[in-house]
C-alpha cells in the first residue's frame, strides 16, 4: 500500500478490507504462536488471504473524484440548508430563541432552526482555517445569515482544489450529535451534513433502477457516507447523476 492513495472517501471500502485482513493477521499470528507453544503437531493455521485491494491514488492528497463529490456535496448542503431554514416551523424556532437569547438549554432543538446554524458555524471556522493555512487576506463575516453560509460557500469551492491539498486539514463537526463532536476531513464532513440534511427535508437518493456500468446489472445501492452508489455485485462506484443518466437512457434506447 503506498501512502499517495486518495486520503478521502473513495478508498473507504479498500481501507475497511485493509483493516480487516490487518486483524485477521494478528489473529493469525496469535494462533500460530499458540500452536507451536503446544507442540506444532500437525497443519500450522491457515493464513488468511490477503484481500485484492484497489487503491485509488491521491493527486497528491485527495483524487479528482473525491473533489468532485465535495465540490457537488458542498452546493447541495447550501441549496438543502436554504430550503430547511426557509420552513415556516424552523423560522418560528429561530425567532424564539433570538428573544431568549442566552437562556437556550444546550443541544435542545437539534433536529430544528439549530441545525443550519450549526452547519453555518461550521463553515466559517473551516474558512477561517483554510484562510490562514493559504495565507489569504479574508475577513471571515460575522453573523450566520444565509447570505454569509452561501457566500462562504462559494469561497470555499472556489478555493477547493488548494483546500483538498492541505494536509491533515479537518473540521470539528456536531453534524451528528450536538453533544458529541467528531473530527471528519473536509470531503467527509460535506457528505455528513449533506445526509443529514437530505434526511431532514426528505430527499435521501434511495434505490435506483440504473444498471451498473461495471456489471450490467441492477443492484446499486446508495451510501450515505460515500456519497455515491456501490455496485453490491461488483463493487463499482456511480454518482447519483450519473446513475439518472444511466436511468434516462436506457427508457431512450
Ligand atoms: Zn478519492
Ligand atoms: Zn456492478
Amino acid at each position: 500500500m503506498s501512502d499517495r492513495v486518495c486520503v478521502g472517501p473513495c478508498n473507504r471500502l479498500a481501507r475497511e478490507a485493509w483493516a480487516a485482513f490487518l486483524r485477521e493477521r494478528e489473529a493469525h499470528a496469535d494462533a500460530v504462536d499458540k500452536w507451536l507453544a503446544e507442540g506444532g503437531e500437525g497443519e500450522p493455521p491457515p493464513e488468511p488471504v490477503m484481500p485484492t485491494v484497489e487503491w485509488r491514488p491521491g493527486e497528491p492528497l485527495h483524487c479528482g473524484r473525491c473533489r468532485e463529490t465535495c465540490r457537488r456535496a458542498l452546493l447541495v448542503v447550501d441549496e438543502l440548508a436554504a430550503a430547511w431554514a426557509a420552513r415556516p416551523g424552523v423560522v418560528k424556532a429561530q425567532t424564539r430563541w433570538s428573544r431568549v437569547r442566552g437562556t437556550r438549554p444546550h443541544g435542545s432543538l437539534s433536529g430544528e432552526g439549530d441545525v443550519v446554524h450549526t452547519l453555518t458555524g461550521e463553515l466559517l471556522r473551516l474558512r477561517r482555517d483554510v484562510g490562514e493555512r493559504l495565507e489569504l487576506a479574508d475577513l471571515v463575516p460575522a453573523g450566520r445569515s444565509g447570505v454569509v453560509r452561501s457566500r462562504s460557500v462559494s469561497w470555499l469551492v472556489d478555493k477547493l482544489d488548494a483546500v483538498l491539498a492541505l494536509e491533515g486539514l479537518t473540521v470539528v463537526s456536531a453534524v451528528n450529535d450536538p453533544e458529541q463532536t467528531v473530527e471528519l476531513g473536509v470531503v467527509e464532513w460535506a457528505l455528513a451534513w449533506e445526509s443529514r440534511l437530505r434526511r431532514l427535508v426528505d430527499d435521501e437518493p434511495g434505490r435506483t433502477v440504473a444498471r451498473c456500468p461495471g456489471c450490467e446489472l441492477r443492484r446499486l445501492e446508495w451510501q450515505p457516507r460515500a456519497g455515491y452508489y456501490v455496485c453490491e455485485n461488483c463493487g463499482h462506484h456511480v454518482s447519483e447523476a450519473e446513475a439518472m443518466d444511466r436511468v434516462t437512457e436506457e427508457a431512450g434506447a
